[in-house]
């Protein structure tokens, strides 16, 4: 028999609730149990593709191409589920759905309803995760949003039917909720209290929480929560702040039971936990002998979530090569105005960097900062990682300062450029619908033999998620190779141009897909450990 675990969450938003959702499936999976984890969004669009990174963090891509929520990423990163359109909901897909087979004729004259038929959709699309594979054990649902949003009801209410049909040790609920600390330091649970029977009044009693707080809440809290919120004291768990790394969250869990818990509640057997994943994690962080300074020049800085998998990425590049990978976030517009970058990222500068990553990005703010960054790398023999977005502008910087063609660019920022050495597929000239429109999802690239591509990733044939429109503009093939700008990689008919180095450079790589998605924390990408790993040996280098 298949189960099911839906995680909810209450008061505020921001708890943590994508990582604890994370941590309980890499619990369950460390017992031996096959996982699946699925996202509910309740916002109306389609797919997280045509929203601002500013909105909801980055768009996750999955290797089916679809533009997911960044919480898909945190499940990557934690667990082995497979991931692809199917474990990603919103209600705008939902009702998309229900919409064409009603105007299909398929509800056969009736009135469409919220419930049943927005609800049966969402229990189908759950349903159809769990029974993909036999072997399933256990889906984990993530219900995005805080209990008594309007939008999230239609999930919750899937939930409590799902719970209420299968029966509660079929169907879980956990609620993560904040317990705040207010002045004099007390601990206040009564928020706690409110959302829970926010829950309740949705018809759902929560089996397990989980409480968000500063430190671990001593036994008489438990007891309180478990006495006003009607679980049980064993079941109330807390998820305090922590100095390290949220890959600990597991640790943390599971040094409560957390997992033991859900098991004995579910009537599930298990074998012994093994949490040597989580506990390596530990290891290497702890093992951490220098420090690095990465500057990302790119446009959407002020919030962490906008690139969230290439800071983890890089994080996990930096436990393989026992790097403490220090973030120097760099809004490129700022650049611009700029006349000598070694004041800025020179070892006296105000950032004094150890290397620069561009990441992907799309319109023209601050597009001639990255192209100025990118000159500064190559110019100073400074590892450098440009990805998409950040490869393209390694071909405008070579196009402008070393073929001299000042006013080269790509056609996505000028379109009367007299070089545009990156441009539109012939496809995607017409196209005006911008939803899922890209070259989207995995697709194989051939590595050339003597790139440093090649040498990181040990084989020639790659394979990785893509998400972009436009491209090296063949026609300047000739003209940039013979420059000595290295092409290191293409698709496999050789029609397009997937990657580019520098020739001189210590490590300066650019790659048009996204290899960040599919970092782990103990198995780091190739590319972002062999690029951390050239950092390393700069800073020990100029140490000396
Ligand atoms: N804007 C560029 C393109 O569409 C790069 C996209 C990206 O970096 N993801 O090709």
């Amino acid at each position: 028999m298949q189960k099911f675990i839906f995680v909810s969450g209450g008061v505020c938003s921001s708890l943590g609730k994508g990582v604890a959702a994370s941590s309980i499936g890499a619990l369950l999976e460390g017992r031996g149990l096959n996982v699946r984890m699925i996202k509910c969004d309740p916002y109306i669009n389609v797919d997280a593709g045509t929203m601002n990174p500013y909105q909801h963090g980055e768009v996750y891509v999955t290797d089916d191409g679809a533009e997911t929520d960044l919480d898909l990423g945190n499940y990557a990163r934690f667990t082995n589920s497979p991931l692809s359109r199917a474990n990603s909901i919103t209600t705008g897909q939902i009702y998309d759905s229900v919409i064409r087979k009603e105007r299909e004729g398929r509800f056969l004259g009736k009135t469409i309803q919220v419930i049943p038929h927005i609800t049966d959709e969402i229990k189908a699309r759950i349903f159809a995760v769990a029974r993909c594979d036999a072997d399933t054990d256990i889906v984990i649902i993530e219900i995005g949003g805080t209990v008594g949003d309007i939008e999230s009801i239609p999930f919750l209410e899937a939930a409590r039917q799902m719970i209420h049909e299968l029966g509660r040790s079929n169907a879980l609920s956990i609620h993560l909720t904040l317990i705040p600390e207010v002045a004099g330091g007390e601990l206040k649970t009564k928020p706690t209290q409110h959302s829970v029977k926010a829950m309740q009044e949705m018809g759902i009693q929560p089996d397990v929480l989980i409480c968000r707080a500063p430190y671990m809440l001593d036994e008489d809290a438990r007891k309180k929560i478990a006495l006003f919120c009607n679980v049980e004291a064993e079941a109330v768990f807390t998820s305090y702040d922590i100095k390290t790394t949220i890959y600990q969250v597991p640790l943390v869990f599971f040094d409560q039971k957390l997992d033991y818990v859900i098991l004995k509640k579910m009537n599930v057997e298990s074998r012994h936990a093994n949490l040597k994943p989580w506990k390596t994690v530990m290891e290497r962080f702890n093992k951490r002998s220098c420090k690095a300074r990465i500057g990302i020049v790119g446009k959407y800085m002020e919030l962490h979530d906008a690139y969230k998998s290439v800071y983890e990425a890089l994080f996990h590049a930096g436990l393989a090569c026992a790097v403490d990978v220090q973030l120097v976030k760099i809004d490129s517009s700022k650049l611009e105005e700029a006349d000598n970058l070694d004041l800025i990222f020179g070892p006296n500068g105000t950032h004094a960097i150890d290397g620069i990553l561009t990441p992907g990005g799309f319109g023209s703010r601050g597009i001639n900062g990255m192209v100025k960054a990118a000159c500064w790398a190559r110019t100073r023999n400074k590892p450098y990682f440009g990805i998409c977005l950040g490869m393209q502008i390694m071909i405008i910087d070579w196009a402008r300062n070393v073929l001299h063609w000042e006013d080269a660019d790509s056609t996505e920022f000028n379109q009367e450029t007299k070089h545009p050495v990156v441009s539109l597929l012939e496809e995607q000239t017409d196209v005006t619908q911008m939803g899922a429109t890209m070259r989207l999802g995995k697709m194989e690239t051939i590595a050339r033999p003597e790139s440093l591509l090649f040498k990181a990733y040990g084989e020639k044939n790659i394979w990785e998620r893509h998400r972009h429109r436009y491209e090296f503009s063949n026609k300047y093939r000739v003209e940039m190779a013979g420059s000595g700008l290295i092409l290191g990689a293409f698709t496999p008919d050789g029609s397009l141009v997937e990657s580019v180095q520098w020739p001189d450079n210590i490590w300066g790589v650019g790659v048009q897909f996204h290899p960040e998605f599919k970092s782990k924390p103990i198995m780091p990408h190739p590319l972002f450990r062999d690029f951390i790993a050239a950092v390393r040996s700069n800073v020990l280098q100029n140490s000396k």
